[in-house]
């Protein structure tokens, strides 16, 4: 079965897929074009537990268990750091949300071993009248620093060109199968094949502050992620139907307008924006990765959607656990 493999897309997904092969020892290439990429935008934040209702995402356990081993072993084999555990202080909004949140804890509610107790000292500069909850194994992957770390490697190794390709290009000559990585540019196609793969425009700002959240991110609605010495991101903006993807004034108020009620006047008013950025995530009707073989010889792994941090190391070593096996 082996043969050579073509990996179209450098994101996360094409990223995951050619570390999955070279554990496996198995020959390939990456074509990537240069396209506007959800992974040279998002902030990487990890997160087990879902603060709508307070429980945890679907296998939480095994996908964090999963998700830290593949990205320390990629850390090892690159020499990098993207690995950053950081706290979620969550900003309880109101007096029955921290109500919740004791009780998932005293009744030992499964997602109870995420949480650490109500906190009622904040750090300087933070407002939260009601208290705040941390989940303490969260964190943020640098995704910008793994994805460009890989190709560099790749190029240097002869295995990365910067070209592109479509389903209607077939395999090409030489390769045995290709793996379709393309986020949202593939969506044109697999949106013709019957696959509803969807964009979903997201905005995040880089700040300039002092406030020291002792490292924690922040959360309220939006959240506020420490990310190098005084440097913060804002995010993130949710919007369908937004074609092409730019930073705009109404996603800028967006984020400013709910960060506001989470910071003291004088933190915010000192907040200094030095980056707007923007893209699409690339999501699934029903928010569950697409997988599998859509022409023959073509797999394709997409759909990452808003968690792509958590869920795609599993989802892409079961892919190709999958396609290998047979
Ligand atoms: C603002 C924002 C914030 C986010 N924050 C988080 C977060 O905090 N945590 C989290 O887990 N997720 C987050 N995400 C989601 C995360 O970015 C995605 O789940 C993930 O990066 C998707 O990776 P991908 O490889 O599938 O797609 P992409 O990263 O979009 O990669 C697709 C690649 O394919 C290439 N390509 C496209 N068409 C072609 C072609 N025809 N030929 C060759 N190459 C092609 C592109 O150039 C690109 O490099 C965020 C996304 C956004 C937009």
């Amino acid at each position: 079965m082996a043969g050579k493999t073509l990996i179209v897309g450098a994101g996360l997904a094409g990223t995951l897929v050619a570390w999955e092969l070279i554990k496996r020892d198995l020959e390939f290439t990456v074509y990537d074009n240069g396209s506007p990429s959800a992974s040279r935008v998002a902030a990487g934040m990890y997160n087990p537990v879902s603060f709508k209702r307070i429980v945890e995402v679907d296998d939480a356990e095994e996908r964090m268990e999963l998700m830290h081993a593949t990205y320390s072993e990629i850390e090892s084999e690159l020499g990098i750091k993207i690995l950053n555990r950081a706290p979620i202080m969550r900003i309880f909004p109101n007096a029955q949300y921290r109500e919740h949140w004791v009780n998932r804890i005293a009744k030992g509610h499964p997602v109870a071993k995420w949480l650490r107790p109500v906190e009622n000292e904040v750090p300087d500069g933070v407002e939260a009248p009601w208290g705040v909850g941390k989940v303490s194994e969260s964190g943020w992957v640098n995704i910008p620093l793994l994805t460009s770390a890989m190709n560099e490697r790749l190029k240097s190794e002869g295995c990365f060109e910067l070209k592109s390709w479509s389903i209607q290009d077939g395999v090409p000559e030489g390769f045995d199968r290709v793996i379709d990585c393309r986020g949202v540019g593939a969506k044109p196609e697999l949106n013709i094949l019957g696959l509803r793969l969807a964009a979903d425009h997201g905005e995040i700002l880089t700040l300039k502050s002092t406030l020291d959240l002792q490292g924690s991110t922040l959360n309220k609605v939006k959240w506020l992620m420490p990310f190098e010495k005084d440097t913060f991101k804002l995010g993130a903006t949710y919007e369908w139907g937004v074609e092409k993807s730019q930073p705009t004034k109404s996603g800028k108020e967006e984020l400013l307008t709910a960060i506001t009620s989470a910071l003291s006047k004088e933190v915010y008013d000192a907040l200094e924006i030095t980056n707007h950025e923007s893209g699409h995530r690339p999501t699934s009707h029903d928010r569950k990765p697409y997988t599998g073989e859509v022409v023959p010889k073509v797999y394709v792994i997409n759909g990452l959607g808003t968690r792509g941090v958590l869920i795609a190391p599993k989802v892409v070593r079961n892919a190709i656990d999958e396609l290998f096996s047979v």
